[in-house]
């Protein structure tokens, strides 16, 4: 028992609001894997891990103590008892992430953590899970996979919007250039993350508002 959807695509594809409202509405738990791989490397860059070199990072993956927070009204993250929600989202931590989320000891342990966050929401319903690699590696029995994607324009738009009056505000050439960027790092990895699963349902945003995203997988959860 206990219902888990799983929701990937690429960052500015409105994965993270849509996976929230989907939880809302379903009262189900919510996780942002991304968050994690967010965290993980915000501590990486406090200690001083030099993240050019994979096995540096790979020796302290163990290492970090992160909480998550599955409401879908205040999701978060502690790391070692310390708030990062705001840090995460911070250009260091945004344009470090992706080569630390290419550690494959970086990937076993947050997917080993996931999957316990997972097996703990079951009895009390079940989870919307959001990232990259949700429906092929994290939660591959899930029986609702969605994967979202717009398109590159309407993504650095919705990022941007999101960013403003954040430290990371930012223009939508940039951010544009930027999600160009991570797309191609996050990729071009041997086993890469952001593939669809096979039995994933593919949803185009680019035209759609943030309503009809969560009005079209509720209908796909009901199927
Ligand atoms: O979704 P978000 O933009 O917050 O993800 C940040 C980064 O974390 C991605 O660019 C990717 O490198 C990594 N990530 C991942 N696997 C996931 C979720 C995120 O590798 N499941």
């Amino acid at each position: 028992s206990g219902l888990v959807v799983a929701m990937d695509g690429p960052s500015g594809s409105g994965k993270s609001s849509a996976s929230r409202g989907v939880a809302r509405a379903l009262g189900l738990r919510y996780l942002d894997t991304g968050a994690m791989y967010r965290a993980i490397t915000w501590w990486m860059l406090q200690q001083g891990v030099d993240l050019a070199d994979p096995a540096a990072i790979a020796a302290r993956a163990g290492e970090p103590v992160l909480v998550m927070t599955t409401d879908p009204d205040a999701p978060g993250v502690t790391v070692g008892g310390v708030d990062v929600n705001g840090p995460i989202r911070g250009p260091e931590v945004t344009g470090a992430v992706s080569a630390v989320s290419a550690v494959p000891e970086v990937r076993r342990r947050l997917v080993a953590l996931q999957q316990e966050i997972i097996a703990a929401s079951l009895p009390e319903g079940g989870i919307v899970v959001e990232g990259r690699d949700t429906g092929t590696v994290v939660a591959p029995d899930a029986p609702v996979k969605i994967y979202l994607t717009a398109s590159a324009d309407a993504r650095a738009r919705r990022r941007t919007a999101e960013l403003i009056g954040t430290a990371a505000e930012t223009t939508v050439e940039t951010q544009k250039a930027d999600m160009a960027r991570r797309d191609t790092l996050d990729s071009t990895r041997k086993a890469d993350p952001l593939a669809m699963a096979a039995d994933a349902i593919e949803l185009d945003t680019t035209p759609l508002t943030l309503d009809d995203v969560i009005a079209e997988v509720l209908r796909l959860v009901k199927e």
